[in-house]
């Protein structure tokens, strides 16, 4: 057991806040919280059989055997996790937390053929949903965003990171980022927030890209710098997009004001995104579908983490996935996230899961490894969050599964029996038994 081995020695039990007992498997994940994991080191999950934690001030305190655990604290909050899985939180690495309306109408197009950037192309996409969070007050736009950071917990994310990025103007940026702002102080989530301004050309720069690049460097990076909000500073990098010279040039803009570089790479055509990640010191490069294996093999070298986004993937249709095991051959850390968005309607990390085991072929563990301490690093949280070590945040899932095999295995259902926020049960299935089995009447 690690933790408050030298309280037991009178026989008085200390009080904990919280205790999670007789895990059939407690995965930890821990001993990464340095440096994300690569090779093979993403099959090591630290497991414990017959685990237990124990939880003071919202921080764990101590994690071992159960019978360990339950020498030393006593507490009236005890969690029987009997036949069950427990598991650090999600991190989900990668969202688009903040807009207005839907695209299902396009969804449609796809289903039948017209490509992403054909219907970005025509004004559509990213500049529809531009228009509609243009239009949309504060105050839905909150509305909106705390909806889904409720499901997003409910299918166990207990961190996510929320780019902006449907402003496209001074203004509407700072509104979206102080909507994330105020959803990182009013929700149980824990919200990390990135500013891509350089997520589209808006329709009124059309005609003069480097403007609006000027524009995003000169006024929009000061702007959120200065009010502190953002930590990351992103751009979608992409053929008819943001080119590699303008990529750099915001990148460089962001760094000098204090926001860490993160990139859409290589997500439709190969651009050379994972290289100039890795010429840049990325925290990350996210998408990487198309990425030559020297931009991987730099990425390695660097240490840039490789946020894969299996939904969005599956989403474009085209059949395509990011190739998971050569960027772990190579040493690359793989990490990931949803990409939440209007055309990628998911806020479940669970299916994210699934789709890296089924179409990346990764192992339920090294997805695990991905979803959690790994995705913590990409979103500078590995301190606090993504396993289940002493002094951390206790950020803890509960699975109504026998072990973590089933993660990826089951799928397109919620595996979630109980979530754990900062120490406090926030979603709790259990409790709603009662209602449960539904018979006819
Ligand atoms: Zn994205």
């Amino acid at each position: 057991m690690i933790g408050a081995q030298k309280r037991s020695k009178h026989g008085v039990k200390e009080n904990a806040d919280l205790l999670i007992v007789n895990a059939n498997e407690l995965v930890t994940v821990e001993g990464g919280s340095q440096k994300p994991r690569t090779g093979a080191q993403m099959q090591e999950l630290g497991i414990i059989r017959n685990g237990s934690l124990a939880v003071k001030d919202g921080k764990i305190v101590a994690v071992g055997k159960t019978p360990d655990i339950i020498r030393v604290f006593k507490s009236e909050n005890v969690i029987n996790a009997n036949g069950k899985t427990v598991l650090p939180g999600f991190v989900d690495a990668h969202t688009h937390l903040v807009f207005a309306g839907s695209r299902e109408d396009e969804f449609h197009m796809r289903v039948e053929g017209t490509s992403y950037l054909e219907i970005l192309g025509a004004g559509g996409g990213i500049l529809r949903t531009v228009r509609e969070t243009r239009k949309a007050s504060v105050e839905k736009l909150g509305d909106l965003t705390v909806e889904r950071l409720d499901v997003m917990l409910e299918h166990g994310t207990t961190t996510v990171e929320a780019k902006s990025g449907y402003g496209l103007t001074t203004k509407d940026e700072l509104k979206i980022l102080e909507v994330v702002q105020r959803a990182n102080q009013l929700h149980a989530m824990d919200v990390v927030p990135t500013f891509l301004g350089a997520h589209a050309i808006p329709l009124e720069y059309q005609g003069s890209p480097q403007g609006y690049v000027g524009l995003v460097v000169d006024e929009m990076i000061p702007k959120v710098a200065e009010k502190g909000l953002a930590e990351f500073c992103d751009v979608f990098c992409e053929k008819g997009v943001f080119g590699l010279e303008q990529t750099r040039r915001i990148l460089s803009a962001g760094k000098g004001s204090g926001l860490k570089p993160k990139v859409h790479a290589d997500e439709m055509s190969q651009l050379g995104g994972a290289e100039l990640a890795a010429d840049f010191g990325a925290v990350s490069a996210d998408h990487l579908l198309f990425s030559s294996d020297e931009g991987l093999r730099a990425m390695a070298d660097k240490g840039v983490i490789a946020v894969l986004l299996p939904a969005a993937a599956f989403s474009l249709m085209n059949g395509r996935f990011a190739d998971a095991k050569v960027m772990i051959n190579f040493g690359v850390p793989v990490a990931l996230g949803t990409d939440f968005n209007p055309s990628c309607m998911v806020e479940n990390m669970q299916l994210v899961v699934a789709f890296a085991c089924h179409f990346m072929k990764l192992t339920s563990a090294e997805a695990i490894t991905a979803a959690t301490i790994n995705a913590a690093h990409a979103v500078g949280r590995a301190g606090e969050v993504g396993s289940l070590e002493v002094g951390k945040k206790a950020d803890v899932i509960v699975l109504d599964v026998p072990n973590h095999k089933f993660l990826g295995y089951s799928f397109g259902v919620n595996l979630v029996d109980k979530v754990v926020k900062n120490g406090r049960v926030v979603i709790d299935k259990e409790a709603r038994k009662s209602e449960f089995p539904i018979l006819k009447e």
